[in-house]
């Protein structure tokens, strides 16, 4: 298998997945995921048609960033836990955190994106299993709604929708309640009408369960190991 013949395969899976639940496959935009993998990983699915990509690291993405440079129109967006002395760096990098977890955070990138003039496309990951060794906001929490508080003041991010990582089962059914949880908190946020908090996006759903999540009403699916295979164990 080769990564252009894995993108095939997983669009068509989209497809029909977007079909089973009566959406538009249009409307579900997928993401490399290349986290531990070479540049060359990335060239190689920009060459078959992929533009989207997700990184887990800062470090890392620097690290691979200018072998990248003539992928003109690549976009690359930040998807692991962001540590808030990294935000200018990570500002810098990419044009979108798909990883915001807390006001202070976002206090730090829209200073960075002040700094670098650019206006910063943000997700706020919300960890809907509760689970503590996991990353972002719990759902109906303080954080989440000093988060909220906070949104109109940061004019250098435009904060898009919600992103998830659920706990983890070998049955893609098992993500199903949790995509679901994701879906109805986008749904209630939307009818407070928040000033400045934009929904269209929600980024779940990984190789494993992609297409459950596509059933519950995902928009984005970050997708590693269906497209590049196994990344090697750290
Ligand atoms: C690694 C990773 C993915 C992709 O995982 P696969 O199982 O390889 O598809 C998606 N989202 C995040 C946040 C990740 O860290």
């Amino acid at each position: 298998m080769t990564i252009a013949s894995n993108l095939t395969a997983i669009h068509d899976r989209i497809a029909h997945a977007a079909q089973r639940a009566q959406r538009n496959a249009g409307e579900v935009a997928l993401m490399g995921v290349t986290k531990t993998l070479g540049a060359n990983y990335i060239i190689e699915a920009y060459e078959a048609g992929q533009r989207l990509f997700g990184e887990n690291r800062v470090q890392e993405f620097s690290e691979k960033v200018a072998a990248l440079a003539s992928l003109r129109d690549a976009r690359f967006h930040m998807i692991g836990h962001l540590q808030s002395n990294k935000a200018p760096k990570a500002a810098e990098l990419f044009s979108a955190i798909d990883s915001l977890d807390s006001a202070k955070l976002a206090e730090r990138l829209n200073a960075a994106g002040e700094k670098l003039g650019k206006a910063l496309e943000v997700l706020i990951e919300i960890n809907v299993g509760g689970e503590e060794a996991k990353s972002g906001v719990a759902p109906n929490s303080p954080q989440l709604e000093s988060i909220f508080a906070g949104i109109p003041t940061w004019k250098h991010l435009r904060i898009r929708g919600l992103m998830t990582v659920p706990p983890f089962t070998e049955d893609p059914e098992g993500g199903r309640s949790y995509f679901r949880q994701l879906r109805e908190l986008r749904d209630r946020l939307a009818a407070r009408n928040l000033p400045g908090l934009a929904l269209d996006i929600l980024s779940m759903g990984m190789s494993h369960d992609f297409e459950v999540a596509i059933e519950e009403g995902s928009t984005c699916v970050r997708i590693g190991t269906a497209i590049f295979g196994d990344r090697a164990k750290p």
